[in-house]
């Protein structure tokens, strides 16, 4: 016999959130609640921000939208969130949808954020397959605002478009238990940018880039740095030769330079 009790009766929601919601992990943090509370439906980017239809009991489906508020990724800055009912569809299953393009562009385009300790150590694992990989990054580090050309914040929309993922990176993007589950900009040293070091003419000069231009930077010579942002100019502070010339380059006489130090 089947009885309906009150809790049972199932629901669909349309929820949208808005604020700083691309590019910081918003749509796996989604599916993950959605696999917690045994809620169906989907989670997609638009030019808005996030839509998410959920459908399940009326209790589950409470938890699962204050979770949604309350747990939201660190990078993300929830603006607002509405909600809207719908007749139920009794789908099953929980997935993330590709992203709608049309619609005002309402959505807030996160800045980059540095290396987070998870990619930090991997970096620094020997045995790792981003061992001194200097692009290493996930759903909770790494570029956004630099790369992206348009949104909603999806690869083909930024400048990681041109890289093709690995198969290896494949694996952890459609992995939802993967920390980089719907990465973006995932990337390793077989499929992602690499670094190169040129002579002043553009010509490669094929040599380990990092240690060679640490020597470069200790024979007192100015190494143009490219970055996301960028070209940094750098050379050693300590060498006051080294500090005239590149003043004189830039004509740069009097103003303070920005200095590094460790830690
Ligand atoms: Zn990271
Ligand atoms: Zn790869």
């Amino acid at each position: 016999m089947l009885s309906w009790g009150l809790e049972s009766v199932p629901r669909r929601w349309r929820i949208r959130v808005y604020g700083v919601v691309q590019g910081v992990g918003f749509r796996p943090f989604v599916y993950a609640l959605a696999e917690r509370f045994g809620v169906s439906g989907y989670v997609r980017n638009d030019p808005e921000g996030v839509e998410v239809e959920a459908e399940g009991e009326d209790g589950k489906l409470e938890a699962f939208l204050r979770a949604l508020k309350e747990e939201a990724p660190p990078l993300s800055q929830v603006e607002w969130v509405e909600v809207e009912e719908l007749p139920p569809l009794g789908t099953k299953g929980f997935v993330i949808r590709r992203s709608e393009g049309e619609g005002e562009r309402k959505v807030l385009v996160p800045p980059d954020v540095a290396t987070c300790p998870d990619c930090l150590r991997e970096m620094f694992d020997p045995s790792d397959r981003r061992y001194r990989y200097p692009f290493t990054n996930c759903t909770r580090c790494g570029p956004r605002y630099t790369i992206i050309l348009s949104l909603p914040y999806d690869r083909p929309n930024t400048t990681m478009r041109k890289f093709r993922m690995c198969p290896e990176c494949r694996r952890e993007y459609e992995d939802p238990s993967d920390r980089r589950f719907h990465a973006q900009p995932i990337a390793c040293p077989e499929c992602g940018p690499k670094l190169l070091l040129t002579d002043g003419q553009g010509k490669p000069l094929g040599r380990d880039p990092i240690s060679e231009a640490a020597r470069m930077l200790l024979e007192g010579r100015i190494v143009a740095i490219k970055g996301l942002g960028g070209f940094h100019l750098a050379c050693d502070a300590t060498d006051e030769e080294v500090v005239r010339r590149l003043r004189e380059r830039k004509g740069r006489e009097g103003k303070p330079l920005a200095v590094m130090v460790r830690d």
